[in-house]
């Protein structure tokens, strides 16, 4: 179809929740997308941070495939063997005890929710606890997840929401205190904020966190969906930290661009939920569970997290010497190949600028934020061609 009558046409038909960038975008190969007039693009979106592996990774591909031919759904209430050998790969990756599969973040955040005031329940504290999440999180946007989503943009046109959440300021240990008290039955935040700007937890928070959880059996739920999968330098970013969370959510990248997420749990709060108290239809089903198991498998074979490490350095070094070289850059923050710069100026003429003059892909967060989650395989050569054109960019709308 030619461009401008599929914009046309998608502008019919698809519900006005996203104000897009006039591309169509019709295949991609290793960290390269094509539009349908056949110009590449350089990909540092991924998918918003999902396709880890880019797009056709030896093997990955083939793997789903083979499923499709298979078998690619089952009930729940039957076993399948992808679910079981996706399943054993998350829990060695993370040392969790439990994982529960889902079909997207939004519900992974759900099940971990749920846990939190099921396990609370069974404390005997009945249902009137309080959680305690984060101002400019993000956890998604179904009622439950936008619950403890703490933005007011998101919030208020929904209201209301789930009852008895309360927000603290991220990264400010004393603003989790005075919050709490005898109801306080868990805390729900991502272990580096992603659409709020990139910004890491703090060791300080995380551990500070994570005690005062431990003096009030209160579950610590951390948000991985975005900053997991290897991005931050770690499997999970926690792990980078010398924490562990009672609950903790995945998707995104877990599944290289095949919609699965999951929920996993640990200790006393991998049985607080019983038969019966939750469940999905679609969710953990053969064919996507072959898609992670293989991401999985990818991950250890090709050491994916050791590369992350190495590029992300590389990254770090080259956005550092942009951020001395031009006024209008601010700040730089993030941790392995989930990096962000903050302007002084809005960052939608460069975003812009970026795709349709440089063939670029980039998002940001926020409305000053450039966020920085490329295919995890990207090489040197790909962050200097990056940087190239997003100077031409740059250079091109702040005046
Ligand atoms: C993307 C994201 C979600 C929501 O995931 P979906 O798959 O879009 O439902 C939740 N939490 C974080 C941190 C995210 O980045």
């Amino acid at each position: 179809m030619e461009k401008q009558k599929a914009i046309a046409e998608a502008e019919k038909v698809l519900y006005k929740v996203y104000n897009r960038f006039p591309v169509v975008f019709d295949s991609g190969k290793g960290v390269k997308l094509y539009d349908t007039d056949g110009v590449e693009y350089l990909d540092f979106c991924a998918g918003i941070a999902v396709m880890g592996l880019g797009y056709d990774y030896p093997g990955f591909n083939d793997a789903v495939k083979a499923q499709i031919d298979k078998v690619y759904h089952l009930s729940n209430y039957f076993y399948n063997e992808p679910s079981i050998e996706a399943g054993e790969k998350l829990l060695k990756a993370s040392g969790m005890d439990k994982v529960f599969f889902t079909n997207s973040g939004t519900e992974a955040i759900e099940g971990a929710l749920k846990i939190a005031k099921r396990y609370a329940y069974n404390k005997g504290m009945g249902t009137d606890y309080e959680m305690i999440a984060m101002k400019h999180s993000f956890h998604g946007r179904s009622l439950g997840a936008l619950s403890v989503t703490g933005n007011d943009h998101y919030q208020i046109p929904f209201a209301p929401l789930i009852p008895n959440i309360k927000f603290a300021d991220f990264n400010d240990l004393d603003s989790v205190k005075a919050l709490w008290n005898d109801k306080t039955c868990a805390v729900i935040m991502e272990t580096i904020q992603g659409e709020g700007g990139i910004y890491p937890a703090t060791e300080e928070f995380i551990k500070g966190v994570r005690a005062l959880c431990d003096r009030s059996d209160a579950l610590l739920i951390l948000d991985e969906i975005q900053c997991g999968m290897g991005r931050s330098g770690s499997m999970f970013a926690w792990q980078g930290y010398g924490v562990k969370p009672d609950v903790m959510t995945t998707a995104k990248a877990l599944g290289n661009g095949v919609p699965i997420g999951a929920f996993l749990a640990a200790g006393k709060a991998a049985m607080a939920m019983e038969p019966g108290d939750h469940g999905t239809t679609y969710g953990g089903n053969p064919l996507v569970c072959a898609a992670a198991s293989k991401v999985l498998d990818i991950f250890e074979q090709d050491h994916i997290v050791d590369h992350v490490n190495e590029i992300g350095a590389y990254l770090w070094k080259k956005l550092d010497e942009l951020k001395e070289k031009y006024d209008c850059i601010a700040d730089h923050r993030g941790k392995g190949l989930i990096q962000g710069l903050e302007f002084t100026v809005p960052v939608g003429p460069i975003v812009s600028s970026a795709l349709l003059e440089q063939k670029l892909v980039l998002i940001s967060a926020g409305s000053n934020i450039i966020r920085f989650v490329p295919p995890l395989v990207i090489g040197e050569a790909d962050v200097d061609e990056m940087v190239k054109r997003l100077e031409a960019a740059i250079t091109e709308t702040v005046k």
